[in-house]
C-alpha cells in the first residue's frame, strides 16, 4: 500500500494588530494597550492538533515569546515544533543584514527564555525574502539556520519570487546551503497560483484547497499550508481600514476552524522539519 504524504502545516505566531495589512491602523507605539487575543485562536489551533493527532511548526514572533512564554511552552509539550518569525514583525526591506542579525538574536533569546531549543527555521513577515532582500540567507546560515520557508514563488506588488521553484530546493547561502519549503502553490494559466494558507484558505472554496493538495500528492510532492492564530477569532474587534484591507483580513474569519479540522481529517500533517526530513534532507538539518 501507498504511503500517504506528510505535508507540513504551519503557523505564524502573531496577533491581529501586528498584520501587515492592517499596519496603517494598529501604530507599532500601540501593541502594548490594544487588547491581546492570541489565547482564543491559540485554544483553537492546539485543540484542533491534539484531536487529530496532528503536530506542526509554529513560526513565533519574538516579541509574542516574550508576553506570552506559555504558548510556546504548551506548543512544546504537544509535539511540535517552535520556530522563529523574527522579532516584531519587520519587513526584511526595511533592515540590513546588520540589524536582521540583531532582530534574529533578539528573537532566540525570547524562545530561549521560554525553554524552546535553538530554533533551526526561519520564516520572514509577509514572505519579505526576495530578491531585493536575498542576502538573508547568507545571515541566517550564519546564525546556523538549517531551513526557511519565506520566498513565496508567486506574482504580488509586495513580495515574491515569481519564477523561483515552488516545492523545497536548496538555496547557497556563501558556503553554506540552506534548504527552502516555500508554502505550496500550483501552476495555473503560466503563473503559480497560491493556495497554501491565510486569506486564500478562506476566500476559496474548501473543496479547491483539498484538490490542490491532492493534486500536489500526485506529483509526489509535500504541501506546506500556513494560517494565523488571528484567523481563529471571528469576534476581534474590526477596525476602520479601506474596505479591500478589512475584506482581505476578516473574509470567513468563522470559516478556518471547521476548514482546517476537515484538512486534519483527510490529510496527514507534521512540522516542516518532518516533512523535510522525510522529504530526503535530515542530513542538511542536523545541527
Ligand atoms: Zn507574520
Amino acid at each position: 500500500m501507498r504511503e500517504t504524504k506528510l505535508h507540513a502545516l504551519s503557523f505564524d505566531v502573531e496577533e491581529y494588530f501586528q498584520v501587515a495589512n492592517l499596519r496603517g491602523h494598529f501604530r507599532r507605539e500601540d501593541w502594548e494597550r490594544v487588547e491581546p487575543r492570541l489565547d482564543i485562536g491559540m485554544g483553537h489551533i492546539l485543540g484542533a492538533l491534539a484531536r487529530h493527532r496532528a503536530r506542526a511548526t509554529f513560526f513565533f514572533l519574538g516579541w509574542i515569546a516574550e508576553r506570552h512564554p506559555q504558548w510556546v511552552v504548551r506548543c512544546l509539550e504537544g509535539g511540535h515544533e517552535v520556530a522563529s518569525h523574527g522579532y516584531e514583525h519587520l519587513f526584511l526591506q526595511d533592515l540590513d543584514p546588520a540589524r536582521f542579525d540583531v532582530d534574529l538574536a533578539t528573537t532566540e533569546r525570547a524562545l530561549a527564555a521560554a525553554g524552546a531549543p535553538r530554533p533551526i527555521g526561519f520564516r520572514a513577515s509577509t514572505f519579505t525574502l526576495t530578491r531585493r532582500t536575498w542576502w538573508a540567507f547568507d545571515v541566517l546560515a550564519a546564525r546556523g539556520y538549517r531551513y526557511d520557508s519565506s520566498v513565496h514563488p508567486v506574482k504580488h506588488p509586495v513580495y515574491g519570487v515569481p519564477d523561483f521553484e515552488p516545492g523545497i530546493s536548496l538555496v547557497r547561502a556563501g558556503a553554506r546551503e540552506i534548504v527552502e519549503f516555500p508554502v505550496s502553490t500550483l501552476p495555473f494559466a503560466g503563473r503559480n497560483l497560491p493556495f497554501g494558507g491565510g486569506g486564500y484558505f478562506r476566500l476559496l472554496p474548501g473543496a479547491l484547497t483539498r484538490a490542490a493538495l491532492r493534486t500536489l500528492e500526485r506529483r509526489g510532492r509535500a504541501g506546506a499550508f500556513y494560517l494565523h492564530p488571528w484567523e481563529f477569532d471571528p469576534g476581534q474587534p474590526r477596525c476602520p481600514a479601506p474596505a479591500f484591507k478589512r475584506f482581505r483580513h476578516y473574509v470567513n474569519l468563522q470559516r478556518t476552524l471547521p476548514r482546517l479540522e476537515r484538512l486534519l481529517a483527510e490529510f496527514r500533517f507534521g512540522t516542516m522539519r518532518e516533512v523535510l526530513e522525510r522529504e530526503g534532507h535530515a542530513e542538511r538539518l542536523r545541527a
